[in-house]
């Protein structure tokens, strides 16, 4: 028990429900509450959002939260009110009187959290307007979006660059679901100016078994992987249009329920074959990235990437379809040098800005140096995220350790040693 804070409790079960907090909730609200800015990484679902609602509730008074769009902040103001707590939003989606009116419960101290925009927190009049208020905190939600080199970026997220000199003490916790290591740094740069306590928690799936595999002849390992999975649903990734279709005739002929994926299909053919991947089991969907957004299955056994994947990140959002109900399900990835030279030209034809084709570069051989790793899988994956961890026991290294040139295994070495 933390004798520093000892309401945090009473306002977990009073406010949210909930009778103990979950991974490293507590260590972040902590870490608010004693005025620390900080930055929270945790995957979508892992409950970043009490990581900035419980500290503004304990301190009381008016905190402020930033969100990029109208239905998120809706979202959240709605679930806040069912339970009881003071929270509105501001934003262009009401009409003038509803935003006035909104301002004068504000004014009249009726508000405990104020969710807005970047762009009109960062206006000089309602920086002024603030002013008045002594803020107990500013959570910046779905922070990724001031980072320009992921697929979220917003212009007006760079705004908020200002925030800690507009409002000097006032603590800045920051949120994402976004991991690697560019984005964090981008993020404690422009957000923080390097001032900042980084937590990152939640992104390990032990259930998730972890393989790469020597690529040699793709399509005969993937068709000997997916049939020692019979009749399980599983998910095969292929970098192209073509491929996809290729290997999804390649299964079929060899007696697999395999349906194709990828953008370049008709639309009503995809649709079809989304439909009965989602509701029949036992289906193989070989696809391109295109497929897996949004995609809600829980029994899928097997994610297979029969090329290497295009960053670290992709990989383990594409790896996170695979067993959501928590069962055992399998990671298998096929490593080929000849897609690493796919990978770096893709990179160095892309037309794009120098810094992003420099960013672009590390992140794959982020990639290579797990495809390669001799220790633990999961602990590089998860260090790549930032996340610190022990070896899993639930990786290819960890179950067959690879033998070192002069005959001794990694395990014995590390025995020996
Ligand atoms: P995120 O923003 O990280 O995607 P949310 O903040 O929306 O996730 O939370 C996801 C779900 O987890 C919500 O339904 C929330 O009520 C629940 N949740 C958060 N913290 C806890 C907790 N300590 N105990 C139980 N449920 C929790
Ligand atoms: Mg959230
Ligand atoms: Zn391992």
């Amino acid at each position: 028990v933390s004798p520093d804070h000892p309401d945090k409790y009473r306002v977990l079960e009073d406010a949210f429900g909930f009778s103990t907090f979950r991974s490293r909730q507590e260590e972040i609200v902590d870490a608010v509450l004693s005025g620390r800015n900080v930055l929270a990484v945790m995957p979508t679902g892992a409950g970043k959002s009490l990581c900035f609602q419980l500290p503004a509730l304990v301190k009381g008074g008016l905190s402020i939260v930033v969100s990029p769009l109208i239905a998120l902040m809706d979202d959240q103001v709605a679930a806040l009110k069912l339970s009881g707590q003071k929270a509105e939003a501001i934003h262009s989606g009401k009409s003038r009187e509803e935003n006035v009116e909104i301002w004068r419960r504000v004014t009249r101290g009726e508000v405990s959290l104020l969710y807005m925009s970047p762009e009109r927190l960062m206006t000089p009049r309602m920086q002024a307007a603030l002013t008045k208020f002594s803020l107990g905190l500013i959570a910046v939600d779905e922070a990724h979006c001031i980072s320009q080199w992921g697929h979220s970026f917003r212009a007006e997220y760079l705004m908020l660059g200002a925030l800690r000199e507009a409002f000097p003490g006032v603590p800045i916790i920051a949120l994402t679901a976004t991991a690697d290591r560019s984005t964090r740094d981008d993020i404690s740069e422009k957000l923080f100016g390097g001032d900042v306590s980084v937590f990152v928690s939640g992104f390990d799936r032990p259930n998730i078994s972890i393989t790469v595999a020597d690529k040699t002849r793709a399509g005969a390992e993937i068709e000997r992987f997916v049939k020692s999975r019979g009749g399980q649903s599983g998910i095969v990734y292929r970098i192209s249009r073509k491929k996809v279709e290729d290997t999804a005739a390649a299964l079929s002929a060899a007696g697999i329920r395999a349906l194709a994926y990828h953008a370049g299909m008709p639309p009503a053919d995809r649709a079809a074959n989304q439909e009965a991947f989602l509701a029949e089991p036992g289906i193989v969907m070989v696809a391109t990235v295109a497929f897996g957004m949004g995609i809600d299955k829980s029994d899928v056994r097997f994610v297979v990437h029969g090329d290497v994947p295009s960053s670290l990140e992709a990989y383990y959002q594409e790896i996170g379809r695979a067993g959501r109900d928590g069962e055992p399900a399998d990671a298998y990835m096929l490593y080929g040098l000849e897609d690493v030279r796919t990978r770096r030209r893709f990179i160095d034809e892309a037309d794009c800005e120098p810094e992003r084709r420099r960013v672009d570069a590390l992140r794959l051989d982020a990639l290579i140096g797990f495809c390669e790793a001799t220790s633990c899988r999961r602990v590089a994956l998860l260090a790549y995220f930032g996340e610190s961890s022990q070896a899993c026991g639930n990786c290819d290294i960890c179950l067959d350790p690879p033998a070192l040139a002069d005959g001794r295994d990694v395990a014995r070495l590390a025995i020996d040693l």
